[in-house]
């Protein structure tokens, strides 16, 4: 069966870099509490995994828990989260188009970010590679992004387009509200494999029997 090239946009943080795991780390390095990124159920009030007692100490230093990853060398030091590197080389190598779309997430992020993806995904051209936060306002035919947000504002921008995400506790929500009923359904909790797996049932033209509405 011949495949559709596709244009697959792909968000770095939480999507190919582990930036959960790097909050974790940090907020114990500076706090010495070791947060359970399950009990963030809001995207913008990661904070609300921290027990008041953390807030406190938090609060009486001075900082808020953007300070945590907003420190020089966070993004440059995040690890790769597993199957991410498969999953890119077997899009590359079923022919699609792949672009990495990532928002700045800090002052010092956007170079950061450049040098990560130069160091773990060597294989996609500089060229292909934005850090802006508008996503929508780049065309494609699917979108990988953990954010409910950027999601919702992709498929209504771009109605046929399938937007995919790896399933975190802050976007369960978007699973039950399916995006704001434009999510397509096609939810994945499986990792990367599961989404390897779905963009070649896009490619392919045909549903996807395995994904879950
Ligand atoms: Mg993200």
């Amino acid at each position: 069966m011949r495949l559709r090239k596709l244009r697959i946009l792909v968000d770095m943080d939480s999507i190919l870099a582990d930036f959960l795991g790097g909050l974790v780390d940090s907020i114990e390095a500076h706090l010495g509490y070791r947060m359970d990124p399950n009990n963030i159920k809001e995207f913008y009030r990661m904070q609300d995994a921290l027990p008041p007692e953390v807030l406190k100490q938090m609060k009486e230093a001075g900082k808020t828990i953007e300070d945590y990853f907003f420190l020089p060398g966070f993004f440059r030091g995040l690890k790769v989260i597993p199957g991410a590197k498969d999953a890119i080389r077997a899009f590359l190598d079923e022919g699609h188009e792949v672009v990495v779309v990532t928002a700045p997430s800090s002052p010092t992020s956007t170079q950061e970010k450049l040098e990560w993806m130069r160091e773990h995904f060597p294989e996609i051209p500089a060229k292909n590679i934005c850090v802006f936060p508008q996503k929508h306002m780049i065309k494609g035919d699917v979108l990988i992004d953990d954010a409910a947000h950027n999601a919702s504002a992709y498929i209504a921008e771009w109605p046929k387009a399938h937007t995919l995400t790896l399933a975190y506790a802050y976007n369960e929500k978007g699973k039950r509200t399916n995006y704001n009923g434009r999510y397509d359904g096609k939810y994945t909790t499986e990792g990367w494999k599961a989404i390897v797996e779905h963009v070649r049932c896009v490619a392919m033209g045909v549903e996807n029997p395995i994904v879950r509405s």
